[in-house]
């Protein structure tokens, strides 16, 4: 812990134990900023922002995507909040400011293994997040609440979501177990990913263009209008602001930052608040600031001549003209002590400290490292220089590696970096790694090929259109009724190459689309989890989607998570496909619900767990399908959490699912340019209803509107007003279905009534939770079920008639229930599939059963949030407990 120095501020709350301080006896740190009680300072244990990277042990880079503002959070490097533009990790609780980015602690949740790490423990330990905890958080220990709006303070942790005081989570058992989800997580030594240069990005499968809106003018170019918010420009005339720059790199970027200090201030002094700007927590004395000339920007050659030069410079900073910029240095040393780590070790001493002068190169590194970490089994030393290599890590921001050749002197390397950037020296670390002829293995998933080609065909395409090299990439297998291929790559830059190529090409003017894979390890899942594959359609109900998004990637393991608009449901299924149990959330409307179970379909003989049970969170407007199953009728800001532990709970239900053949005698109404080539049939998937005439002319109406206006279809309210609206003008119109179409039930004719609209339907609700079918009993017909193998076929005679069932005071007319359907259509009419709407050419529409029902995830209450969860060690079964009130 860095020692907070006194420091009379104004008032504030306690950074460690959450209460007010009262009077003016805080306890400031000068580097983080951390304050707190007299009482408290000698208790914490909390690291200071400039100590925080050296205490990783493995250093795992976080996730940031595009900047935005998000209220009430703090900085978790200089602990203030963020009124301004700034990052957040998306799978973690971190949030920095954008000038704060480079000093953050390079500590995210490992979430995989990377490569062919086998010394993952399969064992894992809570994995602490200080701040921005609700302020109703209560902690683990002493129950009483940890959370915070005012300052950054208390610890969660980002598995598991224990919560507890910065002086209570010392005592917690170190052990994790993922808490009340853990039977629903992916655990990370399950999943393996070649990741080296992939962006975490591109890793998580998370767009990266998240936020467009935000505004141009707060570019993160990381100049200076960053650092000027923090230091005040002194109007104290005993004061003076500097700019100081971390070596030949920030003078590149013209990157600085400002410090102030009094006039008088002696040349240390000056020193130390340079590191301090920069998080560098060394001794003064190894540094000295150096004038910033403008043969600076020249070049590495001119800063290097110019070193002898201005040590005579630097007696003192402060002589009749003071430069108002300087450049921090490191002194040169003739020796010094590295640190080497051993990439093997993940437990007990982690590196051993080693002396090294101007003559150590990094053979003689490994020679006299070997033995003090006990590897001196190899007989011939020479040997050891085959097995084993030296190693870079830089983890700033990026964790980044480089192997050091064999010949290379160190202390040349250090002071290469140095000069580049002392903070980069800093974030640096060596590691022995063993040198294991590992085998590289990227898995692409590439769609948006031309469906129903040949392995080689796909192959020759590729390799027309990407340049592929097939001696490292190999096609492993292929989706042919999707157009899609899983590309096995033996060499990175082949695999980062090929992903970023995709992104601008086009087969048959379709785009291509990448997706990196992670392999699922089947054999490391616990017997009693069950993961849960998570799809969520971000364009679904506004903005929602995207915070659920985000929300399920923190609470869950973000390799379970994808974005549907990145590839769709097809790179989620293959990732799990070998998975012997897992069940699947999906997020989004009826249709996208349509299009996974669709999906799920069509691979199913391809899954080791070929009938996943399937839950549903209805986003945006209409859904029927989420209604039935009692998640209610749209999802509307509900705790995510809370979501997830009602999915864990809910019963399975079975649910028919019905194929449509669509087999038009003449082309549809839309070619009207001559040509007459008639279309092949077509097979859609249903689940919820299909609709002929009016009921389809009126979602077609709405569908053309929201076309071509889709800001204004964002609310639910909004879109049932303009269903209404596109209604009421269909009022005038007359026309006689019924005399258009015949409709045959399990081989027998149906003579039909008078009618403007033919449903079929599945589910017992329609057009947004409507009861089409009606609720009396009818000795005619069966009580409908989801699950019966029946579909009930209803009339309605217009649009008044509709706008009475939407209203619940009338039903539709009863025609039939059946299992086999044919209908032919005499002239173009409307049809709509799960809110699908398109006009149809005359021919023949035939419904029937589709494989095996789906096993839908039926909740018992309509209310989330409404359960207590489970104590930690209950047994599965045991009864629910709910709250009081
Ligand atoms: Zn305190
Ligand atoms: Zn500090
Ligand atoms: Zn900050
Ligand atoms: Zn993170
Ligand atoms: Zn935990
Ligand atoms: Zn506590």
């Amino acid at each position: 812990t860095q020692n907070p120095k006194t420091a009379l501020t104004k008032p504030t709350f306690c950074h460690y134990c959450t209460d007010f301080i009262w009077g003016l006896a805080g306890y400031q740190c000068e580097v983080c900023n951390f304050m707190s009680h007299e009482k408290c300072l000698k208790n914490v244990k909390i690291p200071c922002s400039c100590i925080a990277p050296s205490l990783v042990r493995v250093p795992v880079a976080h996730c940031f995507g595009p900047p935005g503002h998000y209220k009430r959070k703090f900085c978790t490097v200089c602990r203030k909040s963020l009124e301004s533009l700034a990052f957040r990790c998306e799978v973690c609780e971190l949030h920095v400011h954008t000038d704060c980015i480079l000093f953050a602690c390079s500590d995210c949740r490992q979430c995989h293994q990377d490569g062919h790490q086998e010394h993952v423990s399969d064992t894992y330990h809570h994995h602490w997040r200080e701040g921005n905890l609700s302020s109703s958080a209560r902690c683990e220990v002493c129950k009483k609440t940890c959370g915070s709006s005012e300052v950054l303070s208390g610890m969660r942790c980002e598995w598991c979501g224990i919560l507890a005081h910065s002086a209570c989570y010392i005592i917690v058992t170190p052990e994790c177990t993922f808490g009340r989800l853990r039977n629903m997580i992916l655990p990370p030594n399950c999943v393996q990913l070649f990741s080296r240069n992939f962006s975490k990005l591109h890793c998580f499968r998370i767009s990266e263009n998240l936020q467009t809106e935000s505004d141009e003018d707060d570019d993160v170019d990381g100049s200076t209008q960053g650092s000027a918010k923090d230091v005040q420009i002194s109007t104290d005339s005993s004061k003076q602001t500097l700019k100081i720059f971390d070596g030949n790199d920030a003078v590149k970027r013209n990157q600085f930052r400002l410090i102030s200090v009094p006039r008088i201030a002696k040349n240390e002094e000056v020193v130390e608040a340079a590191l301090r700007a920069y998080y560098i927590n060394d001794d003064q004395q190894e540094y000295e600031l150096q004038t910033f000339t403008q043969q600076a920007l020249l070049s590495d050659d001119v800063i290097n001549r110019n070193d002898d030069a201005e040590d005579s410079n630097l007696g003192s900073v402060f002589r009749e003209s003071v430069p108002e910029a300087w450049i921090i240095r490191a002194k040169p040393k003739d020796e010094e002590v590295i640190r080497i780590y051993a990439a093997w070790l993940k437990v007990g001493m982690a590196y051993v400290s080693l002396r090294v002068n101007k003559d150590s190169t990094t053979q003689t590194v490994i020679k006299e490292v070997l033995p003090l970490l006990g590897r001196q089994f190899l007989i011939d030393p020479d040997n050891n220089l085959q097995c084993f290599q030296i190693r870079l890590m830089f983890f700033l921001s990026l964790v980044q590696r480089m192997v050091l050749d064999n010949q290379e002197l160190i202390l040349n390397r250090l002071k290469d970096i140095r000069k580049t950037s002392i903070r980069q020296m800093n974030q640096t670390r060596f590691y022995i790694v063993e040198n294991s002829k590992s085998i590289v293995q990227v898995n692409l998933f590439v769609g948006g090929l031309p469906p129903q080609l040949s392995s080689e065909e796909y192959t020759n395409i590729l390799k027309d259109e990407l340049a592929i090299k097939t001696n490292v990439v190999s096609v492993s297998h292929v989706y042919q009724a999707q157009g899609a291929v899983v590309l096995e790559i033996s060499c990175f830059s082949e695999a980062e190459r090929i992903y970023m190529l995709v992104k601008d090409t086009t087969v048959n003017d379709k785009p291509l689309n990448a997706v990196v894979i992670p392999e699922v390890r089947d054999s490391k899942i616990p017997q009693n989890c069950c993961p849960l594959l998570v799809f969520v359609n971000p364009k679904s109900g506004g903005l929602k989607g995207r915070d659920l998004l985000y929300s399920f990637r923190k609470l869950l393991n973000p390799h379970q998570v994808f974005e549907l608009t990145n590839g769709g449901p097809l790179p989620g299924f293959h990732t799990f496909s070998k998975v012997p149990s897992f069940r699947v959330l999906v997020c989004g409307g009826d249709g996208t619900v349509g299009w996974v179970l669709g999906a799920l379909e069509e691979i199913r003989h391809k899954l080791v767990c070929s009938e996943p049970s399937v839950a549903i969170l209805p986003l945006g407007t209409g859904n029927d399908l989420g209604r039935v199953l009692r998640w209610g009728a749209g999802y509307s800001g509900e705790d995510p959490y809370s979501i997830l532990v009602s999915v864990d709970e809910a019963d399975d239900v079975l649910m028919d699912r019905w194929t449509i053949l669509l087999d038009a005698e003449e082309p549809a109404e839309g070619a009207e340019n001559g040509v007459a080539e008639p279309e092949p049939p077509k097979i859609v998937q249903m689940n919820n209803y299909c609709g002929l005439g009016i009921d389809a002319e009126l979602s077609l109406d709405f569908h053309h509107a929201r076309e071509e206006e889709p800001g204004k279809f964002n609310s639910r309210f909004h879109n049932k007003g303009v269903y209404v609206k596109v209604g009421l003008q269909k009022i005038s119109h007359t026309r006689n279905l019924h005399k258009d179409i015949k409709l045959q039930v399990d081989q027998h004719e149906v003579e039909l009534p008078s009618i403007e609209g033919l449903i079929f339907i599945n589910i017992p609700s329609w057009g947004s939770g409507a009861d089409l079918w009606g609720s009396e009993s009818d000795n005619r017909f069966e009580k409908p079920r989801i699950d019966d193998g029946l579909l009930e076929v209803v009339g309605v005679t217009g649009v008044v008639h509709m706008g009475q069932v939407q209203g619940g005071f009338r039903s539709g007319i009863r025609i039939a229930q059946g299992s086999y359907f044919r209908v032919t259509l005499l002239k173009p009419i409307p049809v709509q599939v799960d809110g699908e709407p398109w006009i149809q050419a005359p021919g023949q529409i035939i419904i029937s059963a589709a494989g095996p029902k789906v096993l839908a995830k039926f909740v018992a209450t309509g209310n989330l949030g409404e359960y207590v969860a489970l104590p930690e060690g209950l047994p599965e079964q045991w009864p629910l407990q709910r709250k009081n009130g």
